[in-house]
């Protein structure tokens, strides 16, 4: 089938080039003429394991390309996607003028019947505003599908092709027929596809991102009163994980959550909420312990260090999570942020978000290893859980520190081995703090 992608982001550029390795003719459409122009020279603008040989079999095999051309590019398919991004507007609300732009320019580029496929994140009733306007800017016949993503950062192209489910909201089924030709491909029996109406199908995504939202403050909650009152917050949320009706996933205590989804999916929610007279009070909390959360770094450094001014602080981990180079609401960029303005040097490594990085803080030290980044350090806070980091040479690291304290902000090494290799060492969760033996 011939598709276009409007929008090249995070989204439009992997399904769409998983799209085009199904057998599809796609198209992805982008009015940022850099990252097209880097695009055609298959320079990918993001870090996704896997895209990048990807992108290129697909434009090789000439099933895959990219143009700015937006009109063409609607003019030349049967099914149009949107897939630009939702940012957070100052009330917390989905800013939707992006989405609304693609509307205005398919409904004055509509030259015959196509499906118009909802993929951006929109709150309940976005999809009709959408019909209305291409309606109002057009005679032709179009279909509205809302078909929300779930895709994971890092995880990409494996949840394209083994998604948990596929999310179809419809309202015709001329429509419903040309979605089900395009994504059997990947339904399996166990995690079919379901096919609802559209509201539901906007209001699904919005709730599932929250719910796992929900979960992480939860847990973050928990850790923070197992520092007070004692238990391992580890072995609390294992236990908990192992009722089925709970499940282990998303109960990692940690520094909370960051990304362009769940902070601003969450507010998004919220607002939707507010404005139809309705209070979302869970979600609202699960916010406010999310943006306290990464926080909790500062009191935990003081213990070690009540004075940062002039001190080195080595930061291992930038990106929201591992596997991605986004860093769009990460934590470790409020804690760098509140870091410099304390006076603190900082020493950053993270395996692939540094050169991104360096647009928001040009002033700090970027290593090539983590090993470098400790450095002459007073302390090491681990931002985010790279695999990379769970099995360095402690010997070393100690060794390179001038103090040996480090705040584990995602609980990835075990308090007793690092007590004995002589580091001061702080989780989340755990125990309020652990002396090194020989310290
Ligand atoms: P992004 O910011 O990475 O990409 C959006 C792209 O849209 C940009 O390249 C921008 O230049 C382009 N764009 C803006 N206006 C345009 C227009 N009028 N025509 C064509 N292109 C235009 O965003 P993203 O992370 O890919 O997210 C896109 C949507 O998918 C959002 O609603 C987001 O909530 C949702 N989503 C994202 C993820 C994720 O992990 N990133 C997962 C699921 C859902």
């Amino acid at each position: 089938m011939k598709i276009t992608m409007l929008g090249t982001g995070y989204v439009g550029l992997t399904f769409g080039t998983c799209l085009s390795d199904l057998g599809n003719e796609v198209i992805c459409a982008d009015i940022d003429e850099e990252k097209i122009t880097n695009l055609k020279k298959q320079i990918i603008p993001i870090y996704e394991p896997g895209l990048a040989e990807l992108v290129k079999r697909n434009i090789d095999e000439g099933r895959l390309s990219f143009t700015t051309d937006l009109q063409l590019a609607i003019k030349t398919s049967e099914i149009i996607y949107i897939a630009v991004g939702t940012p957070v507007s100052g009330d917390g609300s989905a800013n939707l003028q992006y989405v609304f732009s693609c509307a205005e320019t398919i409904g004055k580029n509509l030259n015959g019947y196509k499906v118009i496929v909802v993929k951006s994140t929109v709150p309940v009733g976005t999809c009709n505003k959408i019909k209305e306007i291409i309606q109002n800017n057009t005679e032709q016949a179009f279909d509205i599908i809302s078909n929300p993503e779930f895709l994971r950062e890092g995880a990409a192209i494996k949840d394209f092709f083994n998604p948990d489910r596929t999310i179809i909201g419809y309202e015709s089924e001329k429509s419903k027929k040309i979605m089900h030709k395009i994504y059997k491909a990947v339904e399996r029996t166990d995690k079919p596809i379901l096919y609802t109406d559209i509201k539901s199908a906007e209001m699904i995504k919005y709730a599932s991102n929250a719910f796992l939202a929900t979960k992480i403050s939860f847990i973050n909650e928990i850790a923070n009163l197992c520092e007070k009152v004692g238990g391992n917050v580890k072995t609390v949320a294992k236990g908990m994980g192992l009722d089925d009706r709970i499940g282990p996933r998303f109960l990692q205590a940690g520094l909370g959550y960051g990304g362009s989804c769940f902070p601003k999916d969450v507010l998004a929610l919220v607002a939707l909420g507010r404005h139809n007279n309705y209070n979302m009070e869970i979600l609202q909390s699960v916010h406010n312990v999310n943006q306290k959360q990464r926080f909790t770094v500062f009191p935990k450094l003081e213990t070690f260090l009540p004075n940062v001014k002039d001190k080195t602080i080595a930061v291992w981990g930038l990106s929201f999570k591992p596997k991605t180079d986004d860093l769009r609401e990460a934590p470790s960029i409020s804690i760098i942020q509140d870091l410099i303005h304390l006076g603190a040097k900082i020493r950053a490594f993270d395996p692939v978000a540094s050169s991104r990085a360096r647009n928001i803080f040009p002033e700090i030290f970027y290593s090539k290893n983590p090993y470098e980044a400790v450095e002459g350090a007073d302390a090491l806070i681990i931002a985010t859980e790279w695999n990379e980091f769970r099995e360095l040479d402690k010997k070393k690291i100690k060794e390179l520190m001038v103090q040996p304290n480090i705040i584990d902000g995602r609980n990835i090494y075990d308090p007793d081995e690092m007590s004995e290799h002589g580091f001061n060492y702080i989780s989340i969760g755990r125990e309020s703090i652990r002396k090194g033996e020989n310290n």
